[in-house]
């Protein structure tokens, strides 16, 4: 799927209700404004701001060592990374549950840098793309699955252009979003049946489903495991899950980075290409991202989650300010050459993936 290369969609899904487990409902009713409205100039909102220790979700460890300081901030408090014994990376102390039910009420949350400077539009904006985009996606995924026209669920469904390029290829479609504006947005405009709130919360009975995704959704939730566990319940006999998740900050290259980023010159990366590495020097946002997994996490808990590993897809999206750019500078096209190399080496499995895709299928008598 070279073209999921180019546009990876919403790179940071709201936790749809994925995050759900664990995560409480929006904490405020705020009449959702128009999406697809240009973005305002935004003051942050305010609220307040809870922390509490996390153990690690992975191994249920609590004895993780600095990772990276000041990786997110919200308001004057400041959220640091950790790194676990068995490889897993998380921040901790993490925002508490009605903090980050505020953070997700944002009703900014779509059109303000979701997309972690991979995408330089409002992804609403984007729809007509991102429709085209996504029927080449489906496509692909019933080639890789042999499933197609069958019941198809999207947790974390955003503005549910996926969900529409899906629907348009005969398949019965249903999503869950937690972020109001976004499933709103796709209910009224798209007139998609998204259940708006969390996974489980949602009415849908086991074995609901031929295919499932979940694209940049687990990295949000408090509790991947039990998400999975739910996905699979849904799932029918022979019926498939696409999981999809950023593994950079989780990987080699992000240490590197650390290592590196006082010798390489910051006027030969860019400022956009170091915010795009989180290394610009200013904060990264909220702390939407408070899981980070690498593949041999996210394999011990999807196999622990009752599914079988069928196969592993290692990418890195190519970010638009390098691709889309028309007329390229030099520094600009000696980046893509670099992207396009790593990218190479991923898809063979020479490299390890700054994003990392799943087919799992629910593993015999689990
Ligand atoms: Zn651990």
């Amino acid at each position: 799927m070279a073209r999921a290369a180019r546009s990876p969609g919403r790179a940071r899904a709201a936790p749809g209700a994925a995050g759900g487990i664990g995560f409480p409902a929006p904490v405020t009713a705020s009449t959702p404004k128009d999406p697809s409205a240009a973005p305002s100039a935004r003051a942050p909102r305010a609220f307040p701001v809870r922390t509490e220790k996390v153990r690690c979700v992975v191994c249920g460890a609590d004895e993780a060592r600095p990772y990276r300081g000041g990786m997110y901030r919200i308001g004057a408090t400041s959220f640091d990374l950790v790194r676990c014994a068995c490889g897993m990376v998380y921040v901790n102390p993490s925002p508490d549950g009605p903090t980050l039910g505020a953070m997700y009420d944002d009703p900014d949350y779509y059109t303000h840098g979701y997309n972690l400077g991979v995408e330089t539009e409002n992804y609403f904006a984007r729809k007509d793309e991102l429709l085209a985009h996504y029927d080449g996606v489906v496509a692909a995924y019933e080639r890789e699955t042999g499933l197609a026209k069958g019941a198809l669920f999207e947790l974390g469904s955003a503005g549910g252009f996926f969900l529409e390029a899906a629907r348009r290829r005969g398949w019965k479609v249903q999503g869950v979003e937690l972020s109001p504006p976004a499933a709103e947005y796709s209910i009224r405009e798209l007139g998609l049946p998204v259940f708006r709130g969390l996974l489980e919360e949602a009415p849908f009975p086991p074995a609901s489903f031929d295919l499932a995704l979940a694209d940049n959704v687990l990295e949000h939730t408090t509790d991947p495991q039990r998400v999975l566990q739910k996905l699979r319940e849904l799932l029918r006999p022979g019926g498939a899950l696409i999981v999809i998740c950023p593994s950079y900050v989780n990987s080699p290259y992000f240490r590197a980075m650390q290592l590196l980023q006082k010798l390489v010159p910051r006027a030969l990366l860019g400022p956009q290409t170091l915010k795009l590495l989180k290394f610009d020097g200013a904060d990264n946002g909220y702390p939407y991202h408070i899981l980070e997994f690498d593949l041999r996490a996210l394999r011990t808990l999807a196999e622990r989650a009752g599914f079988t590993v069928e196969r592993v897809e290692r990418s890195v999206p190519l970010p638009a300010h390098l691709f889309k750019a028309r007329a390229p500078t030099l520094a600009q096209r000696l980046q893509r050459a670099i992207f396009r190399t790593l990218y190479g080496g991923m898809r063979i499995g020479a490299l390890p993936g700054a994003r990392v895709r799943l087919v799992l299928r629910p593993a015999p008598g689990a």
